[in-house]
């Protein structure tokens, strides 16, 4: 079997495309998702090592003016401009429809950083103090500030890492020129991502629901982004290798890795399969014991030596492959040091043979087109697994290490 192919060239072709002209129409819905789609994009261009070469510096300075145009008076960023009314007609009565954004804040922010900016313009002590006020009683946060405070959105781990990784950055090192500021309650936070380990071992979006591979990356993110500002860095269970709850999530971590790729030729038949065995269970159900039924099961096909060439990762126990679990679940094994457990080369094939696109960019199972989310989680994976040409990559903020060396030099991130 021939080695796989990095198409450099071709995935920076994609990444320019997305830049520089209009996304196709299936991106219409997340307009008001702007920032997410900016941060794919110019992080993406950064891990692929081209972003200085490839935009100029004014073009780098409008992407940055851009960001600061979402930024609300009050602290925190909105994730696209269409809710902006202009600051001389904004109130305390309507900024609830103009709402800063937890996770628009944070891909603002790892923007900024990327861009080479130093978050001079960024109101610093109106986004911190704003921060505390959408997390719940039960210690996970919401997304936005509905009329009256209300805090909206989910209960769920997606927030809570974004909030956590926007405290990160905007406290710096020692919370240096933030006295007075208050603080988000961080056991509270601690608390509830705890509880959001299911019985499984794996993290769910919030206490008693299904473990999911995207929110398990969460939780570790968001407990990754409080250790590295805490003195005491060994608290937390979850991430004390040898403790229960950290041994069974690496368990149900490293069991994501999967062989069912489901190929196109699979999912064409499956209607029929299922309305045929629907049948024959219905009719077996009526007239066969329980182990009889059990005796009339299928054999499991036995996986071939080729077959297992390909191996990616699911998000949930029995769902087949897909291009973004690559990063949510090798991207949480980085972050707890345990990245050797895994078969890199095996996961390596199914992105490149199975999911790399030959106009760029990676889809996000086999046979689709490549789409923003999947690309930047292909380039993601084989960063964290050393893919020549690529640059190393922060696990939970998903930028470079020259953007976080670039934060951390910050005089203010210092704790000058
Ligand atoms: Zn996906």
């Amino acid at each position: 079997m021939t080695q796989p192919v990095f198409n450099k060239e071709r995935h920076i072709k994609y990444y320019l495309r997305c830049l520089k002209t209009f996304l196709p129409a299936a991106y219409t819905s997340g307009d008001s998702n702007r920032m997410l789609l900016a941060f794919f994009t110019i992080s993406g261009l950064d891990i692929l090592g081209v972003l200085e070469s490839k935009t100029t510096p004014e073009d780098r300075r409008g992407y940055i003016d851009w960001i600061y145009h979402c930024q609300v008076p009050s602290g925190g960023f909105r994730g696209f401009t269409g809710t902006d009314f202009g600051a001389d007609k904004r109130t305390p009565g309507n900024e609830a429809w103009d709402p800063a954004n937890v996770p628009s804040t944070f891909f603002a922010l790892v923007l900024l950083i990327i861009l080479g900016d130093d978050l001079s313009r960024v109101k610093r002590k109106q986004c911190l103090e704003w921060l505390p006020r959408l997390q719940r009683g039960d210690g996970s946060f919401g997304e936005v500030l509905g009329p009256g405070g209300k805090v909206e959105g989910s209960r769920d781990l997606r927030f809570c890492c974004c909030a956590a990784g926007t405290r990160y950055i905007l406290r710096g090192r020692k919370g240096g020129g933030l006295e007075g500021v208050g603080d988000i309650d961080v056991d509270k936070l601690v608390e509830f991502i705890k509880a959001c380990q299911t019985y499984d071992g794996g993290m769910s979006e919030a206490p008693f629901c299904e473990s999911h591979a995207g929110l398990t990356y969460c939780a570790v993110g968001a407990l990754t982004f409080l250790r590295r500002l805490s003195d005491d860095p060994n608290t937390v269970a979850l991430l004390s290798p040898g403790s229960k709850e950290f041994e069974g999530l690496l368990r149900w971590l490293v069991s994501r890795q999967t062989a069912e790729l489901g190929d196109e030729e699979e999912s064409d038949d499956e209607d029929d399969d299922s309305a045929v065995s629907d049948q024959r269970l219905e009719r077996a159900a009526k007239s066969l014991t329980l182990a009889e039924m059990i005796d009339q099961l299928p054999d499991l096909s036995i996986p071939s030596e080729e077959s297992l060439l390909w191996a990616g990762f699911n998000g949930r126990c029995n769902k087949d492959a897909d291009t973004c679990y690559s990063l949510w679940n090798t991207g949480t094994l980085v972050m707890m040091d345990r990245l050797s457990l895994i078969d890199a080369g095996r996961n390596r094939h199914y992105l490149l043979d199975k999911t790399q696109h030959i106009i760029g960019g990676f889809g996000k199972g086999i046979g689709e087109p490549p789409d923003l989310l999947h690309s930047f989680a292909g380039l993601a994976s084989l960063a964290f697994q050393g893919e020549e040409g690529l640059s190393s990559v922060d696990p939970a903020l998903c930028a470079s290490h020259r953007a976080v060396q670039h934060m951390e030099t910050l005089p203010w991130w210092q704790g000058a």
